[in-house]
């Protein structure tokens, strides 16, 4: 049987600027194979077991040939394999989709084009850049500023200038110097407004602005490096006004990310819409404990529980999972109340269909505990971690509430991210660290080493994250309330109170 192979076009750095239609192609592939510019949170996207093949340029330094790649693609295809080829931006726009094609055409392999958002318009347009504006310019020119192997520069510098419209070049760092003579020689405005933006669309964007005569110069002395995008013509000039990228709150921050992997979406996400460079790297797992016996035991008594209490999402799924298991469903909880510690916990019981009877004001384990104390009468079942936090339990017999402590869930450090981390922190790369439980910060330290943490920042959920980061002389910022929100607040504070990094 014939595999098949789709050409997705990756966007051109920002993983959302990936198409709708490019990720179910990516969530569906079996074989990957991808370039240098592909942004490794959209390699993220592709499934556990798909078979990943680099073809781009850094892990080898040397690009895999052209006839090689197209090679790869037609012998997995015809092992029958659903391939994915990925490419920056738009892979028929100066990305050699089109060669890609010809042999799978050839061999009578079914193929399929996904066109992704191109860099040469949401470079510019990060840049504060429109590449066209009625008032100035009604065309936009996209030019190679990379000559073929060998071969001198062939550009008609004269007819460019004369459609008077935006000029983009795309792969034309090099080759700048070269550019901006050959525009003033045919006649181009000295004046005229001209812009280079490098590593568009990612955090570590820059944007360096200037006119055809001195951006030779200005690209020079801030050393502009390959991707980069130049611009000329007069809507480079809006930028100033239209610089809305640059300004997020946390532009090029870089922000480790601790939480376990499954929850890590929406505070990563968050943070990457506010323009932080985000590493996701999970330093703990929770793992339901199974077979578990009490839990099954207690679940079978549940008419002798008022209070069903949750510390984390985790205990949710840990009890959902048995059921599962057992083909019951959620009748098996009876008429008991439910608790919640925070809003998180509470998030997870409506997935099933449920609510808190109660969440305390303060989302921690002894506010929790204070506030059963105070409304129950009968006998609380905790389902929660194997070590968990004393403070609970002991409000509650503060209280002389009776109570069953079940562990349900085993928190295991994950050391998958171990390496990169340990070689960040060591290089003093480590700026932010976001800490969303005291056992995230023993995972991280377990994974990087005991080493000095003062020129960090351990970004906490709460006091008792705080505490266990103190320990480890980790400097620390507390969120005001333990939700993801309070903690971005707290983030975007510290940044602004500290000015650049
Ligand atoms: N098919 C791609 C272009 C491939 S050519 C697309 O549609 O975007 C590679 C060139 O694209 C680079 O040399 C650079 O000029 C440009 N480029 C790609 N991504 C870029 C980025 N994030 N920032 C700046 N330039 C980028």
């Amino acid at each position: 049987m014939k595999g098949m192979v789709t050409l997705v076009g990756a966007g051109p750095g920002d993983p959302g600027l990936l198409t709708v239609k490019g990720r179910e192609a990516l969530e569906r592939a079996q074989v990957v194979v991808y370039d240098r510019l592909v942004s490794p949170a959209i390699l993220a996207l592709m499934p556990e077991g798909a078979e990943q093949i680099n073809v781009g340029k850094e892990a080898s330094h040397h690009p895999v040939p052209q006839e090689q790649i197209n090679q790869i693609l037609l012998d997995k295809a015809l092992e029958g394999k659903r391939v994915v080829r990925l490419k920056g931006g738009d892979p028929f726009l100066f990305g050699r989709g089109g060669e890609e094609l010809e042999l799978l055409v050839q061999h009578g392999i079914p193929f399929e084009e996904v066109p992704g958002i191109t860099s040469a318009i949401a470079v510019p347009a990060y840049g504060g850049i429109p590449v066209t504006h009625r008032d100035f310019t009604s065309s936009r020119h996209i030019i190679t500023g990379h000559a073929r192997a060998g071969k001198a520069l062939d550009i008609d510098f004269e007819a460019l200038v004369r459609t008077g419209g935006t000029l983009v070049f795309l792969m034309g760092v090099t080759s700048l110097p070269e550019l901006c003579a050959g525009l003033l020689s045919a006649g181009m405005d000295p004046d005229t407004p001209a812009a280079i933006v490098e590593r568009g669309t990612t955090p570590a964007q820059r944007r360096i602005s200037g006119t055809v005569s001195t951006l030779t110069a200005l690209a020079a002395e801030h050393r502009v490096e390959s991707p980069a995008i130049s611009i000329f013509g007069p809507v480079c000039a809006l930028a100033e006004s239209f610089d809305w990228f640059d300004a997020l709150p946390l532009k090029g921050r870089r922000v480790v990310v601790t939480r376990p992997r499954e929850r890590s979406g929406t505070l990563a996400g968050r943070l990457r819409a506010l323009g932080a460079d985000v590493f996701e790297y999970p330093c703990i797992r929770t793992q339901p404990i199974w077979p578990c016996p009490e839990m099954e035991r207690a679940v079978d008594g549940m008419d002798a529980y008022e209070y069903l209490a949750f510390t984390s999402p985790a205990g949710v799924e840990a009890l959902w999972a048995m059921l599962e298991r057992q083909g019951r469903d959620v009748r098996a909880l009876g008429s008991v109340k439910l608790a919640a510690i925070g809003p998180g916990t509470d998030r997870a019981l409506r997935a099933h269909g449920l609510r808190a009877d109660y969440i305390p004001e303060v989302y921690d384990a002894a506010h929790l505990g204070a506030g059963l104390a105070e409304r129950a009468g009968g006998r609380v079942l905790l389902l929660r971690a194997e070590i968990a936090s004393q403070d609970l339990t002991a409000a509650l017999e503060r209280g002389g509430i009776p109570y069953d402590d079940i562990p349900c869930y085993a928190t295991v450090y994950e050391s998958a991210h171990a390496g990169a981390l340990r070689a960040m922190a060591q290089a003093g790369e480590l700026d932010l660290v976001t800490f969303t439980s005291a056992s995230t910060v023993k995972g991280f330290v377990s994974s990087v080493g005991e080493l000095d943490f003062s020129s960090l920042t351990g970004v906490c959920i709460g006091a008792q994250t705080a505490a266990e980061a103190a320990k480890h002389g980790i400097p620390t910022v507390v969120a005001e309330e333990a939700t993801i929100g309070a903690m971005i607040n707290c983030i975007i504070k510290e940044v602004q109170s500290h000015g650049t990094h």
